[in-house]
């Protein structure tokens, strides 16, 4: 099993790759917050940063809007998330040209779910699944193409391998890279990376890393999205609803855990999900070697 690295955990190994995920802002107030998260997490000099993608109209255009704002006032390189739901192949096939003549080649693939917790169903016309939708991307353009891998199994697969060949097939359609979905056992990832290989897999499986402060929002999402909460973790949140002080600290505490423990074992590329606050994962980001430019 996997032990806990001392600090650092991979003595003269180049600092990792790293990228960030932001969400678009739905206010000017959270548009502030989000600009101020950019401007420290820039100095870091990720590989890319992306912007999440929803269902409804209007977030795709708030997408939309911060991506070019990225592209115009950092020097940063963006990834646009685009997905299958609710639109035509045509419909998306605009979007992803309009991304491409505004200098955005870097995309990341999802079918994305049906709102408000129904089940999904393709759009009639549209892109069925994420790997539809990045071998129509291919034929656009020449994108960089990253999607979703499930560690723990996306819950509408039809079983573990079915899942596994899914992943497959959309890196065989032309994407890269894939990111993983957050979990907190990183053994299961590391195992799936395994099968991953024994697959016939050799492109990075990204791990997503959520430093969580907010046990409570967390699980709810994690429920959703079919990441197991281990046991200990809530057991760790216990009793600390109301003192965010300890509980950014004990976010930081097992982030910085899992991350080492992850560098240990051979990996040397990460993305976090930011949800557009800095703080917690600039201090993993520094704990994992990364460093600004100007100390
Ligand atoms: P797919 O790879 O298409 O797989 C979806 C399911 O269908 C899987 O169970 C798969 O096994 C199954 N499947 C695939 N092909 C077939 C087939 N031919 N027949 C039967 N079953 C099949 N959501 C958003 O709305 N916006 C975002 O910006 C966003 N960003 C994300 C970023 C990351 C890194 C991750 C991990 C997830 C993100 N999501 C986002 C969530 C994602 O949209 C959901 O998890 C969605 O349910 C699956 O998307 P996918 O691209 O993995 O789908």
């Amino acid at each position: 099993s996997t032990r806990i690295a001392p600090l650092p955990a991979r003595e003269g190994a180049a600092p990792p790759a790293i990228s960030f995920e932001f969400f678009p802002p739905k206010t000017p107030a959270l548009e502030t917050q989000l600009w101020a998260c950019i401007e420290r997490l820039a100095t870091l000099r990720p590989q890319f940063v992306s912007v999440t993608y929803g269902a409804g109209g209007s977030t795709q255009e708030r997408t939309h809007a911060t991506v070019l704002r990225i592209v115009k006032e950092t020097s940063l390189t963006p990834a646009a998330h685009l997905t299958c739901v609710g639109a035509t192949r045509e419909e998306v096939d605009e979007v992803a040209r309009r991304y491409w003549a505004a200098g955005v080649k870097h995309i990341v693939a999802l079918r994305g779910d049906a709102p408000n917790g129904e089940a999904y169903t393709p759009h009639p016309g549209g892109y069925a699944y994420a790997s539809d939708l990045v071998a129509g991307l291919r034929r656009i353009a020449d994108f960089e193409i990253t999607v979703a891998a499930y560690p723990e199994v996306h819950p509408q697969a039809l079983s573990p391998q079915a899942d596994l060949d899914n992943l497959k097939r959309k890196l065989d359609a032309g994407a890269t890279r894939a990111i993983t979905q957050v979990f907190f056992n990183n053994d299961v990832y590391l195992n799936f990376l395994d099968k991953a290989l024994a697959a016939g897999i050799t492109a990075p499986i990204v791990p997503g890393i959520m430093p969580v402060s907010n046990f409570k929002q967390a699980a709810s999402f994690c429920a959703a999205c079919g990441t197991s909460v281990p046991q200990w973790m809530a057991e760790l949140f216990e009793g600390l609803d109301d003192d965010i002080e300890t509980r950014r600290m004990v976010a930081a505490a097992t982030t910085a855990e899992q991350v080492r423990i992850l560098q240990a074992n051979g990996i040397d590329e990460f993305h976090f999900y930011t949800l557009n606050r800095p703080d917690l994962v600039y201090a993993i980001a520094r704990i994992l070697g990364v460093k600004p430019l100007i100390a």
